[in-house]
């Protein structure tokens, strides 16, 4: 077992003090450690691949709150459809429609974040700030889907002033949109295990942290 107990309880009262919700990131991670943080009374965990999180959904708790926040494949829509806590990363047009099908599919709203592209790598995925407004918009016909929020990654780098620009951008767009949308959409996704203290100080609540946690992968 590799869970760092300690700076996980440390963590969590430190987030829980400042009301962001820990998304602890468990991909290519055993079961044991996602058990590890269950009986610790954890149960937002996230997963990177779909059928990686199949595979563990079925053999952990049906309490647990399960995150996708790796880069989805419309045809792998429907395998996590059924019991998906919360997307994060949807980042085209085509994906919302294929998860508003699946959700019709289970007589279920799937809660979604919109992936902002944010970073200067172009390998990121997300929307451009300029397209969520219409996203937003042809989305509310989307009756099995609900826009929570926005979701992003920083570019991967030192420069601390460049990620603080990029988080800042970010949370501002967050903040326009908010009021404009419904009491629904709250929730910003930002933040890894390296940044995430800069993340939450530009306006983060939900931060996803994986080898923090759970060690190097
Ligand atoms: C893997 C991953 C994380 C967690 O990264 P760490 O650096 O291990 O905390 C967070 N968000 C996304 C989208 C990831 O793919």
């Amino acid at each position: 077992m590799t869970v760092n107990v300690a700076r996980y309880k440390e963590l969590k009262s430190k987030l829980d003090d400042r009301k962001v919700t820990l998304v602890a990131v468990s991909k290519i991670k055993p079961i044991s450690d996602i058990k590890a943080l269950y009986d610790l009374g954890h149960r937002d965990f996230g997963e990177n691949y779909v059928q990686e999180l199949v595979e563990k959904q079925a053999a952990l708790p049906a309490d647990i709150r399960w995150h996708f926040i790796g880069h989805l494949q419309s045809n792998k829509v429907k395998y996590i459809a059924p019991f998906v806590h919360l997307i994060h990363g949807v980042d085209r047009e085509n994906l919302l429609k294929e998860i508003n099908k699946q959700g019709q599919k289970n007589e279920r709203k799937i809660a979604c974040l919109l992936q902002v592209h944010i970073a200067q790598e172009t390998t990121k995925f997300g929307f451009s700030e300029d397209e969520i407004q219409e996203v937003i918009q042809k989305s509310s016909s989307f009756e099995s889907v609900a826009i929570r929020g926005l979701m992003g990654m920083a570019t991967f780098t030192d420069d601390q002033n460049q990620i603080a620009k990029e988080f800042d951008g970010l949370h501002h767009l967050f903040q326009s949109l908010k009021s404009s949308v419904d009491n629904d959409f709250s929730i910003l996704s930002m933040g890894m295990s390296a940044d995430y203290e800069l993340a939450i100080d530009k306006g983060s609540n939900m931060v996803r942290i994986g080898s923090l946690l759970f060690g190097a992968r």
